[in-house]
């Protein structure tokens, strides 16, 4: 039960009636038997800067940001890691002494779902320039994988540091013969377009290569679909979901996160 005493945390955003990370954080919360509690908070784009003032003056502990908060966000924070600060975005709040401070557990929870899976890579090709791009890219170089964006907007990818190529089929097959990675971090494929592969008409992929695919909703993505045919080995984003919000958990409580928990609870909670 919710008392004057529960720990809160909350996630903003808008629209978030189908985020699954209510069910994730309180079902670990229920199973280490804290007396704390995830709301989901629709927060529309022009109240941000209100809703945020607000959280240390409720009590809030912390919370995490979505789509459309992750970047506008860091204006209103007292203090952001240098890597939320690097990538632009924040999607996880800690709240200490009436302070907001900004982290982003997106790039530890693509790190943990790749590391997870094994293998070595060295060169990779990203499709997207947008937020979960940017964090991809920050830990693909971080950990010595050389970076090539393709995107739809050839523009949004020249802003990062990294080689860039169209989102046609002649130059991502071009991009793809040199990479032993392929990340997905656009939304195409997601629910309820789950017929879309972001793949250009005319591609075959490696059987050589590892497909990630950020998009977790539906499990198997079309893309995966395709590289399982293949004969690529695939990482669902699923993976860094659960690992992005076990991150946030331990920032929030300081304990380690029931993953197992936390994993059972985001898949019963998946509208597909
Ligand atoms: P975003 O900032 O809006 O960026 C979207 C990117 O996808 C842009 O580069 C955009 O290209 C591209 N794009 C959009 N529609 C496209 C289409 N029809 N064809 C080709 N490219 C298209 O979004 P985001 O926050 O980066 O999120 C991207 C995806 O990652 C979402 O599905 C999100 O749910 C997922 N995600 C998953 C996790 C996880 O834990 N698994 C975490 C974060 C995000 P333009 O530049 O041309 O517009």
């Amino acid at each position: 039960m919710i008392t004057s005493r529960t720990h809160l945390v909350g996630l903003l955003g808008y629209p978030i009636e189908h985020s699954v990370s209510p069910a994730m954080h309180n079902a670990a919360f229920a199973h280490l038997g804290l007396d704390w509690a995830y709301l989901p908070l629709p927060v529309l784009p022009d109240r941000l800067g209100e809703a945020l003032r607000g959280l240390p003056a409720l009590g809030f502990r912390g919370a995490n940001l979505t789509i459309p908060h992750k970047e506008q966000a860091l204006a209103y924070l007292d203090d952001v890691t240098p890597e939320a600060q690097a990538l632009g975005a924040v999607n996880t709040i800690t709240i200490e002494d009436y302070k907001l401070v900004g982290h982003n557990t997106d790039a530890a929870g693509f790190l943990a779902a790749l590391t997870e899976a094994g293998g070595q890579h060295q060169r990779a090709v990203v499709l997207g320039a947008g937020g979960a791009a940017r964090a991809v890219v920050y830990v693909l170089r971080k950990i010595g994988v050389s970076v090539t964006v393709a995107n739809r907007t050839l523009e949004r990818a020249l802003r990062l540091p990294v080689d860039v190529c169209a989102l046609d089929a002649p130059s991502l097959g071009a991009a793809l013969e040199q990479a032993d990675l392929l990340v997905n971090a656009t939304p195409v494929g997601m629910w309820p377009a789950v017929e879309a592969s972001p793949l250009p008409e005319g591609l075959t992929l490696s059987p050589d290569l590892t497909v990630f695919d950020l998009v977790y909703n539906p499990l198997q993505t079309r893309l995966l679909q395709q590289a399982r045919l293949a004969g690529a080995k695939t990482i669902s984003g699923f993976d860094m979901l659960v690992y992005q919000g076990a991150a946030a958990f331990r920032l929030w409580t300081g304990m380690a996160p029931p993953l197992e928990v936390m994993r059972q609870a985001a898949y019963g909670h998946l509208v597909t």
